[in-house]
């Protein structure tokens, strides 16, 4: 396996379509959390690489990338989504070193990322303005035009599928972009910045700068040639984000955290349900903004649903992500201290599943096992907080009313799911939710490419995903014409 597949070098940035070395001669190293070691090193942008970045985004608009008409964006895309599907393999590994994810959960982000092209793709010529009837005399119409320059910062949980949905709908509407990826994982950013290159997308349309959050980041979002933000990560940054862009009065989508909640009913179907409710606790170690990591269960199948689950929890097994397994590492030593913290609030609570580290798991990789806990009081800090591990809480209540109380009781509202068999209570309960999602006997099937995702409260604001995010990654411009 080489770490340079489609003849990288990771310690350059993607500027005006030409790969450059970063400015400052400083590097960060890229750490694959499976078992602790250096995996290469990759640019550490500066200021000034990514003024060098928005301006060549900025000449985009106004050449090839700028003059290319919907349907030839459309062109661009699906070549780049076919693309992405002809180096499936190396993204797969790349992503399975860099972010420490199983295989099969690494492939299944390079499809969704392709997904997201052909989808994107399909859409460009599709967005249509409208004509509004007005005075007498008069003809009104409406364009959807690009912001401009869009800038993306990203975390290192999905990076693929996260640059499928932010910088494939802003692309698909015309914007430039320019990406500024997670420290930890940009491998794949990188690959699919040269992916893009070779389908012919014109120079600038796409840029590229590795580096720290608070550098490289925070220049992104000030800089007054970016026209939007799009920024997923924690609650913290998103905050501080919004502020500085507030400066520009420049719109900003957030897709922050998440604590979600799936509700399971007396009368739901538990086998149907019970794949649905600890998957969305251990995908990606638990560190996917989407998790459910809260499980109410009404009490008459508290008992079964508390049982089955730990007994899936028990056998789940830990281990490098090339191997496979059901669970790899978290993404860093960091991030398992933060985990181990939460775990240690836990004392006292009934665990009632863990799964198994295997045995010979490299002693530097960053393990921990899925944890699942019963009987936890909706207050409690694990009920609470987003731990962003393989952590999950069941709630247990009596009544849809108390279920609706403890499930909008958090701060943030992302994602919420019912199992029910009884249709009045879902279409009740999708009303009631807080959330941007609510999904009804299922959890996130599919993957929801298609499907407009965001939140509301701590989770953030703005939609990605499906055709929403057009809307999003556009301006609408009124134009009146009086002609008698
Ligand atoms: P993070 O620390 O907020 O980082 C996200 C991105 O922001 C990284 O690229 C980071 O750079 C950058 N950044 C950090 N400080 C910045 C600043 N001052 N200005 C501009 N950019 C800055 O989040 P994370 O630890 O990577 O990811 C975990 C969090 O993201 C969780 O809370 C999770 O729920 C949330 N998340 C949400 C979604 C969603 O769709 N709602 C999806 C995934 C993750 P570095 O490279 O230096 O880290
Ligand atoms: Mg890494």
């Amino acid at each position: 396996m080489t770490l340079t597949p489609l003849g990288l070098d990771p310690t350059l940035c993607f500027i005006g379509g030409a790969w450059v070395r970063a400015l400052a001669s400083a590097r960060l190293a890229l750490i694959n959390p499976s078992d602790g070691s250096a995996l290469c090193e990759i640019a550490c942008g500066s200021d000034a690489d990514i003024d060098r970045a928005v301006q060549a985004a900025s000449a985009a608009l106004h050449g090839d990338w700028g003059k290319a008409t919907a349907a030839e964006r459309g062109r661009v895309l699906a070549r780049i989504g076919q693309g992405v599907l002809a180096h499936v393999d190396e993204l797969t590994q790349l992503e399975a070193l860099d972010v420490g994810k199983p295989l099969k959960q690494a492939r299944a982000d390079v499809i969704a990322l392709a997904r997201y092209m052909e989808f994107y793709a399909g859409a460009c010529d599709k967005v249509h303005g409208e004509t509004i009837p007005y005075l007498d005399g008069y003809t009104v119409y409406t364009l959807r035009e690009p912001h401009g320059v869009t800038g993306h910062i990203i975390p290192w949980n999905y990076p693929m599928q996260i640059i499928g949905r932010s910088v494939g709908a802003a692309l698909a509407m015309g914007n430039a972009a320019v990406l500024k990826p997670a420290e930890e994982a940009c491998l794949t950013a990188l690959a699919f910045a040269e992916i893009a290159r070779q389908a012919g997308l014109p120079d600038g349309a796409l840029n590229v700068v590795p580096g720290l959050g608070a550098e490289a980041g925070a220049a992104l979002t000030r800089h007054p040639g970016v026209h939007h933000v799009s920024f997923t990560g924690s609650v913290g940054v998103g905050k501080l984000i919004q502020e500085t862009t507030a400066r520009n009065v420049v719109p900003v989508t957030l897709e922050l955290g998440g604590k979600s909640p799936q509700l399971v009913f007396d009368d739901a179907d538990i086998d149907a349900a019970l794949p649905f409710l600890v998957n969305a606790g251990i995908q990606n170690a638990g560190q996917t903004c989407s998790a459910a990591s809260r499980i109410l269960v009404q009490r008459g199948v508290y008992d079964r649903v508390s049982a089955e689950m730990g007994k899936r929890y028990d056998a789940f097994r830990v281990g490098p992500a090339l191997r496979d397994l059901d669970v790899g590492p978290l993404i860093s030593a960091r991030q398992k201290d933060i985990v181990e913290g939460y775990l240690a609030k836990g004392d006292g609570l009934q665990v009632v599943g863990r799964g198994q580290i295997v045995d010979d798991a490299p002693a530097h990789g960053a393990y921990v096992a899925p944890t699942l806990f019963t009987g936890v009081d909706p207050d409690h800090v694990l009920a609470q907080e987003e731990i962003f591990g393989p952590v999950q809480v069941i709630i247990p209540f009596d009544t849809e009313e108390e279920a609706v109380q403890i499930a909008n009781g958090t701060d943030f509202g992302l994602v919420a799911a019912v199992w029910s068999q009884n249709g009045a209570r879902q279409m009740r309960l999708a009303k009631r939710l807080r959330a941007g999602q609510v999904f009804l006997n299922n959890y996130g099937a599919g993957g929801g490419v298609e499907l407009p995702f965001g939140g509301t409260g701590l989770s953030g604001h703005g939609r990605e995903k499906g055709f929403e995010a057009l809307y999003g990654f556009s301006t609408l411009k009124t134009v009146a014409a009086f002609h008698g």
